[in-house]
Parts: structure tokens; sequence; C-alpha cells
């Protein structure tokens, strides 16, 4: 078995070979009526059996944490089987080949992939979602290629230049602008040549977006006058709409849509604690009125061109053109009381849970 310096120690491969090495994995206990909670995940540690040929074991290092896990844990239609009682939590990030007995799966290269919520993955490429090796010497971090470069910034790129074709001299309006899809949202509007407003939930998350990431405006929901402000600040209208969040923030869009705007349908974060859904009723009268297109996508749409937007991504971080930041949670057994985060907006851009190294893993 193939081992380096990125690979599991020599008491580890001797576990994995005894069958003892531990895998701690965060099952699906029960289906929450509104928070993900204590109840929703039972963490269990389950040993791994020793590697086959052709197996590889990837030990998780970022997980991501997606306002979609709340959605896959909910027992409703939508684009992916749901999480079934008794599975392991599905989840992605990056993780590492720490043994390997494949040879095109080699110890020490970092995969992206399905990692989902727990320390180990056995595969062997033949998945039908096969974990994916990051070219070595890739110029930005690795929380950028778990984030702006990754899933997260390919939903944003696909979603402003695909879906919303957003064009020079428009005004685009992104809502959860500081959170991570949408600050990259904003960000490639400006490259378009869009007048970029963002909607976000703080004071401080408004002024990041217009000090730091170049955001033409910013408007505060929380504050009493938000609607009077979203209309000062697009005085002509808005024709691109990228839209996170659905509700009544969206409604309010809506209302200020010119003749034949766009809207990106990628996420309506207000209703998925919600098991009513009834938040996300927006009056489709100015759809008919103003002629507007209303397109939802999935980023698994653009599957096919995802190395296309990752070199673009890469690039455009590593000229400084798109600025990235992440929200880091330490320890893989606090991702579910992290994930609400995403629900309560203390995160700002990529939410993100270091698995490996664990602060309490000993510097060698
Ligand atoms: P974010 O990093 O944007 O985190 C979510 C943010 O949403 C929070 O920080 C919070 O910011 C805001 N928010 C939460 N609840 C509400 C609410 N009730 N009203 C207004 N704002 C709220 O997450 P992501 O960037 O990962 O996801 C953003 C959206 O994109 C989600 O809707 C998600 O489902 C969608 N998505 C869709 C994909 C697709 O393929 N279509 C792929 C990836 C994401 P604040 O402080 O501003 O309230």
């Amino acid at each position: 078995m193939s081992q380096s310096v990125n690979g599991l120690k020599q008491s580890e491969l001797e576990s994995l070979r005894t069958g003892s090495l531990k895998n701690r994995r965060f099952l699906l206990k029960s289906r929450p009526e509104a928070r993900i909670d204590a109840n929703t995940f039972e963490m269990v540690s389950e040993p791994i059996a020793e590697l086959t040929e052709g197996q590889a074991l990837i030990r998780t290092e970022l997980l991501s944490l997606d306002p979609t896990n709340r959605i896959w844990v909910a027992d409703v239609d939508q684009y992916m089987p749901p999480v079934q009682i008794g599975e392991v939590m599905r989840g992605l990030g990056l993780g590492r080949i720490v043994a390997s007995k494949n040879p095109s799966l080699p110890v020490g290269r970092l995969v992206s992939g399905p990692v989902s919520w727990q320390d180990y993955n056995v595969a062997d490429g033949t998945e039908s979602w096969p974990f994916a090796l990051v070219p070595d010497n890739v110029p930005v971090s690795v929380e950028d290629l778990a984030g702006a470069a990754g899933m997260t910034g390919l939903t944003a790129y696909f979603g402003v230049f695909e879906v919303a074709k957003a064009e020079a001299g428009q005004t685009m309006v992104v809502s959860a602008a500081a959170g991570a899809v949408g600050s990259i949202a904003g960000q490639l509007g400006k490259i378009a040549g869009c007048r970029v407003v963002g909607i976000a939930g703080s004071e401080a998350k408004c002024k990041w977006l217009t000090t730091d990431l170049g955001f033409d405006a910013a408007v505060n929901y929380k504050a009493p006058d938000w609607k009077q402000q979203l209309i000062d600040a697009t005085p002509d209208g808005i024709d691109v709409n990228f839209e996170n969040v659905g509700g009544e923030i969206m409604q309010f869009v809506f209302s200020r849509l010119n003749l034949r705007a766009r809207v990106a349908l990628c996420g309506m974060i207000s209703s998925y604690n919600d098991p009513d859904d009834l938040k996300t009723k927006v009056s489709l009268t100015s759809v008919l009125m103003k002629r507007v297109r209303v397109e939802g996508f999935i980023i698994t749409d653009f599957m096919n061109r995802f190395p296309e937007g990752s070199a673009k991504l890469i690039e455009w971080i590593a000229q400084g053109k798109i600025k990235t930041t992440s929200t880091i949670v330490e320890g893989l057994e606090n991702a579910p009381e992290a994930v609400n985060q995403l629900f309560d907006g203390s995160n700002t851009g990529k939410l993100l849970v270091r698995v490996y190294p664990s602060p309490d893993t000993p510097t060698p």
C-alpha cells in the first residue's frame, strides 16, 4: 500500500490493516420540523475494512456547509433523492488520499467531491459521482477550492453569465449578497459591467460589500426603511435579479423589475426551514406585465462545463479580481450546529468545517 508524507501514519496504517481504524460519521436520525437540531443526526464511530485492490482511502479535510443540506434531510420533491433515515449525511468538500491500492488515486493527492459528513471515504473511481483529482499547484487556497473556485463559485458563474445573461450597463440585484454564492455573483456582475446592488442582513455585511468587494450599493434588509433604500439604489429599475432568498425580499425586488428583466432563481433560503413553504409566495403579475424571464437552475445542470468555469474563477481569484472570504468552523463534531449559521446569517462568505487537521491533531 502506498504511503507518503501526506498519507496515514504508520500506526493508522496498522489500524487500517487490522480493520480497527475508526470513521466518525453523522447518520440521519430524524427529519427536522424546522431547523436542524440535536435530534437530527447521530454520530457513530465505525471501523473501516482493510482496502481491497483498486480502492483508496480519502480523509476529509474541508466539508462545505450549504443551505441545500437542509433540503437534503427533508422528505420533499427535490433535485436529488433525500438522504434516508440511517444514511450518512451527504456533503461536498475536499479530501486527501491517505492510503491507496489504486494507481490512479495516488497517496497525497487532494480530491474534491462527495466527502459526506464523515472522516473517511473509501473510493475506487467507478462511483456514479466520483472524486476528482485537484490539479497540483493551483494558485488559490484550499478554502477557495472548496468555495469560490468550487461549486459555490460555479453556481455564481453560470447563474450570472448563462442563466441571467448579465450585460454591461444593466442593474443587477443580488440577495444573500454577503454569503458564499452571492458575494461571488455580485463581483461577477461587476466584471460583466453591471451596476450591482447587494441585499444583506447587517450594516457590517453591507459595508464589506461596497468597501471591499466593489458593489455599487448595498441594502440591509433588517433596516426598517430597506424598501426605500432599494428604490434609491435602483433608480433605473432592476434588469437582473440573482435570487438567493425568496419570500418578501424577492417579492419586493420583483416589483422593481424592468421590461424583459431576467431572474436567475438560484435559491429560496427563507423557506427551507418552513415546512409549509408559505413565505415563497410571490406575485407573478410583474413577470407577466414586464415579460420577465425567470429561470431556475441547479449547478449540476452545468456539470460538463465545470472545468471551464473553475479555470476562469481560479484566474480571477489569483489576479485579485474576485475577493473571497470564508467562515471556518473547526471539527466535524460541530457540523450540525454550524449549519444553522447559514440560517441566522452569522457566516460571511463560504461556510466550511475543517475536519482535518483537527485542532487536537498533534503537529509533527
Ligand atoms: P450563504 O453563504 O449565502 O448563506 C446563507 C445566507 O442567507 C446567510 O448568511 C444569511 O445572510 C442569508 N439568509 C438566511 N436566511 C435568510 C432569510 N430568511 N432572509 C434573508 N436572508 C437570509 O449560502 P450559499 O451561498 O451557500 O447559498 C445561497 C443560496 O444559493 C441558497 O438559497 C442556496 O440554496 C442557493 N444555492 C443554489 C445552488 C443551485 O445550484 N441552484 C447551489 C448553491 C447554493 P444575511 O445575514 O444576509 O441574512
